[in-house]
């Protein structure tokens, strides 16, 4: 593995969303002098939170996966997670709303969910569940060690007997193939596959390998942080104040200055110099903050989406912390998403529920009224043509359109009175993470393309620039979502460290 050379003792990090706040954590462990730059006014950056009426809003990630990895984090500087957080295993992982009417709720208990999965579809699928989590576990350990949890220099890093077992479980072929391999019933093929799309590709497009991120969540389970998602990054943030790392909020970084092969100081606005042994850059695109570095060639990017986040005066009964709420269509979906550069005509859409399990994020009743947070998610093209988006939608009068048409939906699907218990609210757009400077208005990075993953994903150390400069975040390896950002803060902190044992 190549790591930055000479002296690393003080290392500035760009952003305080999860992939800084980890990298700066593993420094700091090992002994490094480190602050981190963020421009927001506080940590967290993606996985943000509005906090109103009473009400508090979490408007970045709302599944919680992989705590093992926020435990290895603290765990960085001497700290346990019990600590600093309170994890809720959520009993049921999610609820699976089909179109025909029917449900199925997913159980982090595998004999709970084969005993749904018999009354619904049957002994001979409960069966296939079960032997589908025990081969995504077999995958899900063979990628980690392989292509997830690693820093890869080239595509030769890869050669070994892992990748022989990974091709014969058929890794390499199409998802959606592989999971019809085992399931003939079309909603356990829906389950088992919607999780392509966190990865910003079609299952009819994603080879097989992304069938783990299934096993993140359904077959490792979900878990809620009480106080929200937010409190994740709060609690990883106060730790490494306590560790000595030092916080720059409010401070945008505008300049890296160079000196010969290497980036000598951070400029932030104001003027001053922070000056530099390493710097990890965590933003969105961070090539383009680097002097002498370029990003991939032709970029494909993930779908994005309309996130909507709901405060409202309602009990909601009878509905479940996370509910995945399928339309009727399926194929076609995707091909909107990700070819035709249009919004679903028939959307299938992620809701998630938190109060549901954690009153803290809800004002007191009045007159015996109970509230709710929602958090719905509509994916949508992005604002890339090349990447199949479309950038002549005009989400400034779409969004509105829209957002009544994906509450109506709702309604139709059982969610009746929501719109009319709304009392606070915040939409986003693609246009909204475009402003934000994402690019291609997406808040999902590079997608997971065979192209654009593993050591065809741009490197946590790239070979051009300066020699200095470590990159995190969901733009490089290993990619996108809270699991893998914190890995690849882990992954930059190797490049400046060296290896650190597992
Ligand atoms: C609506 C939504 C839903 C999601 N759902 C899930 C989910 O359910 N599960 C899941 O695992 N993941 C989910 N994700 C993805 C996950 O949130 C992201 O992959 C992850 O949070 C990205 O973290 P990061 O540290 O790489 O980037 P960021 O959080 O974007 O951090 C980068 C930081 O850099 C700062 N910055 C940028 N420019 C500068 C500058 N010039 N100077 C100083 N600071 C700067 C930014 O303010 C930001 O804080 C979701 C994301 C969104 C938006």
């Amino acid at each position: 593995m190549r790591t930055v050379p000479g002296r690393t003792d003080r290392v500035v990090v760009v952003g305080a969303g999860l992939a800084g706040l980890a990298t700066a954590l593993h420094l700091r462990g090992a002994g490094r002098e480190v602050t981190v730059v963020e421009r927001g006014p506080g940590p967290g950056g993606r996985a943000g939170r509005i906090e109103r009426d009473g009400y508090a809003l979490d408007t970045g990630p709302s599944v919680f996966t992989g705590p093992e990895i926020v435990a290895d984090t603290l765990a960085a500087v001497g700290e346990k997670l019990e600590e600093r957080l309170t994890l809720l295993p959520l009993e049921t992982t999610y609820r699976a709303q089909f179109a025909d009417g029917s449900h199925l709720d997913v159980h982090a208990d595998p004999d709970a969910f084969a005993t749904e999965v018999a009354q619904l579809c049957g002994a001979a699928e409960a069966d296939a569940v079960r032997r589908y989590l025990a081969d995504l576990a077999v995958l899900y350990r063979l990628q980690l060690g392989t292509f997830i949890d690693r820093n890869l220099d080239s595509p030769l890093d890869l050669l070994g007997p892992e990748l022989v077992a990974l091709a014969r479980h058929g890794g390499f072929g199409r998802l959606s193939s592989h999971v019809g391999k085992f399931f003939a019933d079309d909603r356990l093929r829906r389950l088992f596959s919607f999780q392509a799309l966190y990865a910003g590709v079609s299952p009819y497009r994603a080879v097989a390998a992304y069938a783990v991120i299934a096993q993140l969540d359904i077959g490792a389970g979900v878990w809620h942080p009480v106080g929200g998602i937010a409190a994740v990054p709060r609690a990883l943030a106060a730790a490494a104040v306590d560790a000595g790392v030092r916080f720059r909020y409010g401070t945008t970084v505008e300049e890296l200055e160079t000196s010969g092969r290497r980036v000598s100081a951070v400029r932030i606005d104001g003027g001053e110099r922070l000056p530099a042994d390493a710097v990890v850059v965590t933003t969105d695109q961070p090539w383009r903050m680097v002097p002498g570095l370029r990003g991939p060639r032709r970029p494909v990017y993930s779908p994005s989406c309309v996130a909507l986040h709901l405060g409202v005066r309602d009990e909601l009964p009878g509905q479940e912390h996370h509910t995945i709420s399928f339309g009727a269509a399926w194929e076609g979906v995707f091909d909107e998403l990700t070819r035709d550069g249009r919004p679903m005509t028939d959307p299938s859409l992620l809701v998630s529920m938190p109060s549901h399990t954690d009153r803290s994020l809800v004002p007191d009743p009045v007159d015996g009224r109970r509230c709710q947070v929602l958090s719905i998610v509509a994916p949508t093209p992005n604002l890339d043509r090349r990447s199949g988006g479309n950038p002549d939608l005009d989400w400034t009068t779409l969004g509105p359109r829209y957002r009544d048409e994906v509450l109506g939906t709702l309604e139709d699907r059982g969610w009746t009175g929501l719109t009319g218990a709304i009392e606070v609210e915040e939409m986003a757009t693609p246009l909204d993470w475009a402003a934000q400077g994402m690019a291609a208005g997406t808040p999902f990075a590079l997608a997971h393309t065979f192209g654009q993953t593993g050591p065809f994903r741009p490197s946590t150390l790239p070979r051009r620039g300066p020699e200095n400069v470590v990159l995190a975040g969901s733009s490089v390896q290993p990619g996108v979502g809270v699991p893998m950002v914190l890995l690849s803060g882990r992954l930059a902190a190797e490049r400046i460290t060296g290896p650190v044992p597992r």
